[in-house]
């Protein structure tokens, strides 16, 4: 058996795993083969990817990537395939999943593995109105990316549907390129959900701070145009004149392939905390993981850039060596809007106290309590405070040991 080194301890490399196959090829299946050669594995590895482009990262697309002065450099790619060995299958859809045969079928042909990782991601929702017409885009790909940033003139008429994050960097985008931007939101407050209220306000008053007309507690009732969009037509009643509408109310994870394959599948792919399915042998990471989190005890799935890496790290570990470990996951996301740093660490709870909130701009922290522990922590301009946290999320550590302790945590 081989030995390798997984950062700190040698462990054994399973011999009978020679062909490790991953199925999407964006930043999940960028990081699982990565971690695969970083341990010491010298079988074979192929990723099949839809897209045509090599693996690239997600986030600079709403972000930097609409605001920058000079077309965007497509060439910020996650992996380097030949350097690392690895066979890149872009433009290859994998339509099924033979379990019992251990092959992936393609649009390209069929493709044998010892371990299969699905690392498939997620796909925007769509709204049915929107009927084939022009101007209407979601935001995952590049190509929607560059379609948004050729629309966002001075003085274009922009509407985002959904006030989440992406909807939210969308907007600021937007904004920073001279558009009049419409944010409408299905809920009375956006982000409520996953800030909670208090935090959620505050966000809200951001949009508005910076100009953005917020339409709160209204739905889409219709698109209006021939060919091409040109006005949205709310529940509310009004009606607004668009150049471009962005679409951003959620995504969900991408499974339909899996159909008949034994995988089981519930809201992502059910898996063990090893991140294994219901199927021998096939692995799942990323967005398309469900799984019960050992960190929150709950069933999870995340759609954040860093679990990715945390979890291809763990499914890397479970599917090639015999050092099996529970997968556990202190979620982070980070956002930024109109030039603030926005970063939620751990998750929400009814318990909050917000720390150093002024003005609707001034930086702030709200630290998040549940049961007595601290469970989470949100920031705006505050990534320093935020992440002195980070040991303390990580353990849940008890309210009162914080106090106790301030310096060790707890901040002001
Ligand atoms: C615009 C945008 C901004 C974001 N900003 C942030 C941020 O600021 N912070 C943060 O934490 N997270 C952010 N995210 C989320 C982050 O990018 C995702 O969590 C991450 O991309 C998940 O990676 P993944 O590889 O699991 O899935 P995906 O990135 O969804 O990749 C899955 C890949 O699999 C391919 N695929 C799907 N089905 C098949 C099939 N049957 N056969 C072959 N290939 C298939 C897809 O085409 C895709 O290329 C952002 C996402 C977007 C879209």
């Amino acid at each position: 058996m081989t030995t390798v080194d997984t950062g700190g301890h040698a462990q054994g490399l399973i011999p009978s795993v020679r062909r490790l196959v991953i199925v999407g090829g964006s930043l999940t299946a960028a990081r699982v083969a990565t971690e695969a050669r970083r341990i010491g594995f010298d079988g074979f590895i192929t990723i099949i990817g839809s897209e045509t482009n090599p693996p690239y990262d997600r986030p600079p697309l709403s972000k930097g990537f609409l605001t920058s002065a000079a077309v965007p450099n497509l060439d910020h790619h996650l992996a380097d395939p030949v350097g690392m060995d690895v066979t890149l299958l872009t433009g290859t859809v994998a339509t099924s999943l033979d379990s019992r045969s251990r092959i992936v079928r393609t649009s390209r042909g069929d493709v044998p593995y010892d371990a299969l990782v699905i690392a498939t991601g997620s796909a925007p929702r769509v709204l049915e109105t929107s009927r084939g017409l022009e101007g209407i885009t979601t935001l995952r790909h590049v190509e929607d990316a560059m379609r948004i940033r050729s629309a966002l003139q001075p003085g274009a008429r922009i509407v985002v549907i959904g006030a989440g994050f992406i909807g939210g960097e969308v907007a600021s985008s937007a904004k920073a390129r001279g558009a009049d931007v419409t944010l409408v939101e299905a809920t009375p407050l956006p982000l409520a959900n996953a800030v909670g209220p208090l935090v959620a306000e505050r966000l809200a008053y951001l949009h508005r701070q910076y100009g953005v007309e917020l339409n709160t507690d209204c739905e889409v009732r219709e698109f209006v145009g021939s060919k091409h969009v040109e006005k949205v037509r709310l529940s509310d009643g009004t009606t607004i004149a668009a150049d471009l509408v962005v679409v951003g109310i959620g995504v969900e994870p991408a499974t339909g392939w899996l159909r008949g394959s034994g995988v089981a599948i519930s809201d992502g792919v059910a898996c063990t905390p090893y991140l294994e399915s219901t199927v021998p042998g096939v692995y799942a990471a990323g967005d398309v993981a469900r799984w019960v989190n050992p960190w929150s005890g709950r069933s999870t799935r995340l759609e954040h850039w860093t679990s990715a890496g945390d979890q291809a790290v763990a499914v890397v570990r479970n599917a090639l060596t015999t050092d099996r470990q529970p997968c556990s996951v202190t979620p982070y996301f980070w956002s930024e809007w109109y030039g603030h740093k926005i970063q939620l660490l751990g998750e929400p709870a009814h318990e909050v106290e917000l720390l150093g909130a002024g003005g609707a701009t001034d930086p702030f922290i709200a630290q998040y309590r549940f049961d007595g522990q601290l469970v989470g922590a949100f920031g705006l301009d505050r990534t320093g405070s935020v992440m002195k946290l980070r040991k303390a999320i990580d353990d849940r550590s008890s309210w009162q040991s914080m106090l106790r302790a301030p310096g060790s945590g707890s901040v002001q």
